[in-house]
């Protein structure tokens, strides 16, 4: 059974068909790649799964039951976290504030007078470790890099426990010690049994992390694989749809 599945999904805007029946299964506890060129519609399905548009055909289901998925706050009370390309903190707030920002209908930008804050702070805390960000819940969260604002994300997903965590091209503001150490999170929350949609353009990325992958070629359904059993060169074949070895290195 897989921990995900979206199946037939498919969404036009006005003169683009951006998404035409397209699948995904993800099992659980892998991390899946989601590939596929600039405009391929990977980020317009994941929009989708989240409710920010709405699908014009496709079923979502989590761990074989059926959901209709109205909002990201609704996905995040699903199991379904996002990390997004361009963070959306909310940087004059702190970090445990942040990680409880969204988590109850009531908070919005008023004071956090639904939860006791020492109970917050240590909840902060104790996440945080879990994704070894050694640093002050109390901290603002501007004073953060990005790398560690990203942790701090998934601090977050983990904490309302989250069972599929989507990193959409997660390393392009990171140095390469913060991309180890990202992919040293994601080790351990797949072992943990998350399931991880790593949407990438980096080919040694995805070799290295990533244990399935789809393909989407001009917003259609290529195929899947698992990631041993595909060469990068026939990867590249099935994104851009011919030979076209010289371009990518
Ligand atoms: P990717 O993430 O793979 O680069 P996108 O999902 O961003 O691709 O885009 C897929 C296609 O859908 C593109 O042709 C894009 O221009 C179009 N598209 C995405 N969002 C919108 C929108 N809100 N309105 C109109 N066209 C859109
Ligand atoms: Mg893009
Ligand atoms: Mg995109």
């Amino acid at each position: 059974e897989y921990r995900l599945e979206m199946r037939g999904v498919s969404k036009s805007f006005p003169g683009v068909k951006a998404l035409d029946n397209i699948h995904l299964n993800v099992r659980p506890g892998s991390v899946h790649a989601l590939m596929g060129e600039n405009g391929a519609g990977k980020s317009t399905l994941m929009k989708c799964l989240f409710g920010i548009y709405t699908m014009d055909t496709g079923e979502v289901y989590v761990d074989g039951e059926k959901m209709n998925i109205l909002n990201p706050d609704d996905a995040l009370h699903k199991g379904l976290a996002m990390v997004h390309q361009e963070l959306q903190p909310v940087p004059a707030r702190s970090i445990a504030e942040n990680m409880f920002l969204g988590r109850y209908p009531t908070i919005n930008f008023g004071p956090l007078k639904v939860i006791d804050h020492k109970k917050m702070e240590s909840e902060a805390a104790k996440w945080l470790k879990e994704v070894k960000l050694n640093v002050n819940p109390n901290e603002l969260l501007q004073t953060l890099s990005i790398s560690q604002m990203q942790s701090v994300e998934i601090a977050k997903a983990v904490s309302m426990g989250a069972k599929i965590i989507i990193l959409d091209e997660p390393t392009s503001s990171l140095t390469e010690n913060e991309v180890s150490g990202l992919f040293k999170i994601i080790r351990e929350l797949r072992q943990k049994g998350v399931s991880l949609i790593y949407i990438s353009h980096k080919m040694a990325e995805i070799r290295e992390i990533a244990d399935d992958i789809t393909i989407m070629r001009d917003g259609t359904y290529v195929g899947t694989w698992e990631v041993k059993n595909i060469s990068d060169g026939e990867i590249i074949k099935q994104m851009v749809g011919r030979e076209l070895s010289n371009i990518y290195p």
